[in-house]
């Protein structure tokens, strides 16, 4: 009997997006299972919810206070409860809750996983590693397999009124945490509009100075795309922070991304690989980003990118 259980947290604003990964995971991985749930992270009973690939049979929400800590233990007594073969979790704090979870129920934990693949008793994963300059696929035993999804681009999934009526789950006590003096809780970072983008014009190192960019984000704006940057020109304060594409920043799908000046390092690459049309500027013939783009020109950025505004 395969139990899935994906679990979000219904209160925090990158809500919809956890579940656009977590979506497009199901997607990817081709998942059957006889039972599908959503565990939600909610101080009141959720009403519209994202529509999942696959049939969600049950909808179960819980309220705890915004700590790692009493959410693992609430999420062990409801493991113990339902008895999910594998446990999804997407965002910031999904990482640490698999991981923590998988400890405390003697399973196994992988974190930012593209897809999987269940046979028996293995849970197969596959998942960028070092710096995505390679893909890794590791094989899991002991259950329950406790994974976080990796980031994906835009968020995409229709919202509407749940199906199924969702279920209170209501935790015994959690034992106190004795050992936790004080929590404080960060404000979590807007979501950057960069993935909601139809049309992205990232730049790289190649822009070559400050005054450029500036310019570079003019043809921009005529071209009606949104600027985005490589870390060399986010680190030289060419641009702001979150503008920056990649392993360390956003991740993108929009209709268009234009690549100009950048050689398309594993880091940056990964940032723009869900686009759906990649167009690369280069001076160097022999660049990585070729290999990426459906179209290539090579030649000098700041000519094409000029000609192509103009031609707009
Ligand atoms: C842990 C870690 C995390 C990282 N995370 C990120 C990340 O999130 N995002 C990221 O971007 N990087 C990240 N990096 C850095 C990454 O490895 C690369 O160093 C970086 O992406 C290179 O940026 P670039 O392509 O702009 O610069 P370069 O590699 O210097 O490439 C510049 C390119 O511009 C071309 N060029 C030059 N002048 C012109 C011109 N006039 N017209 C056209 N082409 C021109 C050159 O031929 C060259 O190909 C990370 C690195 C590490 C170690």
């Amino acid at each position: 009997m395969m139990n899935i259980a994906l679990i979000l947290d219904a209160d925090a604003s990158s809500f919809y997006a956890q579940a656009n990964q977590i979506n497009q995971f199901l997607q990817l991985s081709q998942l059957t299972a006889e039972s599908l749930e959503l565990w939600l992270f909610s101080d009141e009973k959720p009403q519209s919810l994202p529509r999942l690939d696959g049939e969600v049979t049950q909808i179960r929400w819980v309220t705890t206070p915004r700590l790692a800590e009493a959410r693992i233990a609430v999420l062990e007594q409801m493991r113990q409860a339902f008895e999910p073969r594998l446990m999804l979790f997407a965002g910031d704090e999904g990482g640490e809750l698999a991981t923590r979870l998988a400890c405390r129920s003697g399973g196994s934990a992988c974190c930012a996983v593209e897809r999987l693949h269940i046979n028996g008793n293995e849970c197969r994963v596959t998942k960028a590693v070092y710096g995505n300059h390679l893909t890794a696929e590791l094989a899991m035993t002991r259950e329950p397999w406790c994974l976080s999804v990796a980031r994906s681009g835009a968020a995409s999934v229709e919202i509407g009124p749940s199906p199924v009526v969702a279920q209170r789950f209501k935790p015994t006590k959690i034992a106190d945490a004795e050992w936790l003096l004080a929590s404080v809780s960060s404000p979590q970072p807007e979501a950057s509009t960069l993935s909601r983008a139809r049309y992205v014009l990232a730049i790289g190192e190649g822009a070559g100075s400050a005054q450029q960019v500036a310019q570079v984000q003019q043809l921009a704006s005529n071209m009606g795309a949104e600027l985005a940057a490589s870390r060399p020109v986010v680190m030289n304060a060419w641009c702001e922070m979150d503008r920056l594409l990649g392993m360390s920043g956003a991740i993108i799908a929009p209709e268009v991304c234009i690549a100009a000046g950048v050689s398309g390092s594993p880091a940056f690459a990964i940032g723009i690989r869900h686009s759906k049309f990649i167009v690369a500027i280069n001076q160097d013939p022999q660049a990585a980003i070729f290999a990426q783009a459906d179209v290539g020109i090579v030649g000098d950025m700041h000519e094409v990118l000029t000609a192509l505004s103009d031609a707009l």
